[in-house]
C-alpha cells in the first residue's frame, strides 16, 4: 500500500481544513487580486500530506504539466526550512531561540505561475493560501498582515503540520518533485534523507496564540480539533 492510499482520510481532512481556512480568512479585507502575484516565489513551504493531496486531486495530464514546469525551472536556490512551525513552538516552550533561516524572494518566482495565474490554484498548499496583505505588496515591498490574521494563520499551520506528524516538511517545490512517491512519509526517515533540507512534522506541543487572542480563537481551535480529533 502506498503512502497516498494509506492517507486517504487525512487527505479529506486536509481539504476540510483548507475550506475552513478560506472561510475564516474571508472576514479580513485584503488587497490581493487576480494576477497580483509578487508573493508567488520559489520559497513556499508544504507538508508531505499536502503533496499527496495535490497528487490525489489532479488528473494525470495536470500532474504531467506540473512535471514539465518543474523541469523547466531547474534547481534554483530555494528556502529550505529546517524548523517546522510546531518545532518553533517547541523551541519557545523549552526557552530555546528560534533558528535563524535565510529566505529571499529574489531567489525566484514559483514555476507554477503562468501569466500571473497559479496553475494549481484550487489545490495549492497552505503556505500559498496564507499569503495575504491589506495593502498591495508592490507598494511597500512587503505584506501588511493584521495581527489577528497572523495568529489564525499560525494556528492553521500548526494543525496542518500536526495532521501529518512524522511526515516530511520542506520547500514546496522540492517536495512536489517527489509527488506520488513513498519518500514523502518520513516515518523511518526515507523522505528526510532523500529530500534536501527536509524536516519532520511534529505534533502540536502548544498553540502559539497570544493571550489577547485566546478567547477569540477558542471556537476555531475547537473546530480544528474536531476535524483532526485531538
Ligand atoms: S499577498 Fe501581496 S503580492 Fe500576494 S496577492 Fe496579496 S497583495 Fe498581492
Ligand atoms: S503554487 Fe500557485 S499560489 Fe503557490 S506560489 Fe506557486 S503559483 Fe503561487
Amino acid at each position: 500500500m502506498t503512502y497516498i492510499s494509506k492517507l486517504n482520510n487525512a487527505v479529506n481532512t486536509l481539504e476540510a481544513i483548507y475550506t475552513l481556512f478560506d472561510t475564516v480568512m474571508a472576514a479580513f479585507p485584503v488587497a490581493c487580486a487576480k494576477q497580483c502575484a509578487d508573493c508567488c516565489t520559489c520559497n513556499v513551504t508544504a507538508t508531505g500530506l499536502e503533496i499527496a493531496y495535490i497528487h490525489d486531486r489532479l488528473d494525470g495530464r495536470a500532474l504531467d504539466d506540473i512535471r514539465v514546469l518543474l523541469a523547466r525551472a531547474g534547481q534554483t536556490r530555494r528556502f529550505r526550512p529546517f524548523q517546522t512551525t510546531n518545532g518553533l513552538a517547541l523551541a519557545c516552550m523549552e526557552g530555546r531561540d528560534a533558528d535563524e533561516e535565510e529566505n529571499d524572494p529574489s531567489w525566484g518566482t514559483c514555476p507554477l505561475l503562468e501569466n500571473g495565474i497559479c496553475t494549481i490554484y484550487p489545490v495549492r498548499p497552505l503556505g500559498c493560501r496564507v499569503m495575504m496583505s491589506t495593502i498591495p505588496c508592490r507598494q511597500t515591498g512587503q505584506a501588511d498582515m493584521p495581527f489577528p490574521a497572523l495568529t489564525i494563520i499560525t494556528v492553521f499551520m500548526q494543525f496542518v503540520e500536526h495532521l501529518d506528524a512524522g511526515g516530511v516538511y520542506g520547500n514546496f517545490l522540492d517536495l512536489l518533485e517527489h509527488a506520488g512517491e513513498d519518500v514523502l512519509d518520513c516515518n523511518g526517515l526515507p523522505g528526510k534523507n532523500k529530500i534536501p533540507g527536509a524536516a519532520q512534522n511534529l505534533k502540536i506541543p502548544a498553540l502559539m496564540i497570544p493571550p489577547e487572542h485566546i478567547e477569540k480563537t477558542q471556537n476555531l481551535v475547537q473546530s480544528l480539533g474536531a476535524l483532526i480529533r485531538v
